[in-house]
C-alpha cells in the first residue's frame, strides 16, 4: 500500500486530504494520504525518517516550505527558483522536492482562459513578491512571457525578486500600478489581499487594463473574489485560484501513487461545497 502525507504546523486546515482522498477512490488506488502535524525544528527529523515509515513523499504547507526545500537532495527547478518546496518523493532513493504552484496556475489558466497566450501577451503585472509570486514569475517567464512588472505594498521585496529573475522582470512603487497597466496580457493577484477572515482589501481600478487582459487570483476563500467580480464586471475573462489548487496536486499524486490524476468537475464541486462550509 502507497502513502503520502502533508506536513505542516498547524496542518488540520488542509484540502490536500480532501484533494487526494478523492483521486484515490476514483483510480482505485489502495493507499492513504494524511495530515502529520510536525512542529517548527523538527521537518529535517521528520523527513529524515519518513521513508522508513513508509511514505512515498509528502506535501508541505506553512511553515515548512524553505526547510523542506533545504532538506532535500535533489532540488528541481521550480523548487530554487522559489526557494521552497511544497512537493517531496524519492528519486533513486534520494529526497527530491519541487514547487508546483507555478506548473499549478499555468495548466488552470490554459484551462480557464484558453485565448490566452503566454507569448502575445506581453506584459505581465504581479500584485505581491511572497512565495506564490515568486512561482508565478517563474512560470510565466518559463512559457514565454516577454515582460513581468511587480508591485508590492513592500517595493524592497519586489526589488529582490526582480533582482533574481534578471532583465525581464522589474519592480514598481505600488502607486505606478495605474500607469504601467495600459499594455498587460494578464494581471495576477498573489498577494493575501481579498482573502476571507481579514486579508485586507485589494482596491485598484480595473478601468486601466486592456480588454484582452486576463485577471487572475490565487485567493480561493471566497471563490469569487472581490478582484474576479470586477474583472467580470469588466467583461475581462478571470481565473481563480481554486483551479490551482487542484492543479497544483496533480504532479505529488502521479509520483506517489503512479496515475497522473484528472481535475475534474466532480473534485472543484466537492471543494467548493467544503469551501462554502466555512
Ligand atoms: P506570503 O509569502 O506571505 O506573501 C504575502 C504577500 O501578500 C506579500 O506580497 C505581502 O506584501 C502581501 N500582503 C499581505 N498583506 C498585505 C496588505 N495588507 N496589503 C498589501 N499587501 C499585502 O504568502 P504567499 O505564500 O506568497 O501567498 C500569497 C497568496 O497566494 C495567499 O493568499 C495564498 O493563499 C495564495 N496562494 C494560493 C495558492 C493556490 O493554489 N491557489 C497557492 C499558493 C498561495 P509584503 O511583502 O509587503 O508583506
Amino acid at each position: 500500500m502507497s502513502k503520502a502525507c502533508i506536513i505542516g504546523w498547524p496542518v488540520a486546515h488542509s484540502r490536500s486530504p480532501l484533494i487526494h482522498g478523492y483521486w484515490l477512490g476514483k483510480y482505485g488506488i489502495v493507499g492513504s494520504y494524511e495530515r502529520q502535524p510536525v512542529r517548527p525544528g523538527d521537518v529535517a527529523a521528520f523527513l529524515a525518517d519518513m521513508r522508513a515509515r513508509g511514505f512515498a513523499g509528502c506535501n508541505v504547507t506553512l511553515p515548512h516550505k524553505e526547510a523542506a526545500f533545504a532538506a532535500a537532495v535533489r532540488k528541481h527547478a521550480a523548487a530554487r527558483a522559489v526557494g521552497a518546496a511544497n512537493t517531496l518523493w524519492y528519486e533513486d532513493g534520494e529526497l527530491a522536492c519541487d514547487n508546483t504552484d507555478g506548473a499549478g496556475f499555468l495548466s488552470h489558466l490554459a484551462a480557464a482562459a484558453p485565448a490566452f497566450s503566454p507569448r502575445a501577451c506581453g506584459v505581465a503585472l504581479i500584485l505581491g513578491a511572497g512565495g506564490a509570486a515568486r512561482a508565478i514569475v517563474h512560470a510565466l517567464l518559463s512559457v514565454g512571457v516577454g515582460e513581468v512588472r511587480l508591485f508590492n505594498r513592500t517595493q524592497a521585496r519586489a526589488e529582490e525578486v526582480a533582482a533574481f529573475f534578471g532583465a525581464r522582470v522589474a519592480a514598481y512603487a505600488w502607486s505606478q500600478l495605474a500607469r504601467r497597466a495600459g499594455d498587460a496580457g494578464i494581471l495576477v493577484n498573489a498577494t493575501t489581499l481579498g482573502m476571507h477572515g481579514g486579508g485586507g482589501v485589494l482596491s485598484i481600478d480595473l478601468a486601466m487594463l486592456p480588454a484582452r487582459c486576463v485577471v487572475a487570483d490565487l485567493v480561493y476563500v471566497p471563490l469569487v473574489t472581490p478582484l474576479l467580480a470586477a474583472a467580470k464586471a469588466r467583461g475581462l475573462t478571470s481565473v481563480d485560484g481554486l483551479g490551482m489548487l487542484l492543479h497544483q496536486a496533480v504532479p505529488g499524486f502521479e509520483k506517489w501513487f503512479g496515475v497522473r490524476p484528472q481535475v475534474t468537475s466532480e473534485l472543484r464541486a466537492l471543494l467548493i461545497a467544503d469551501i462554502e462550509r466555512q
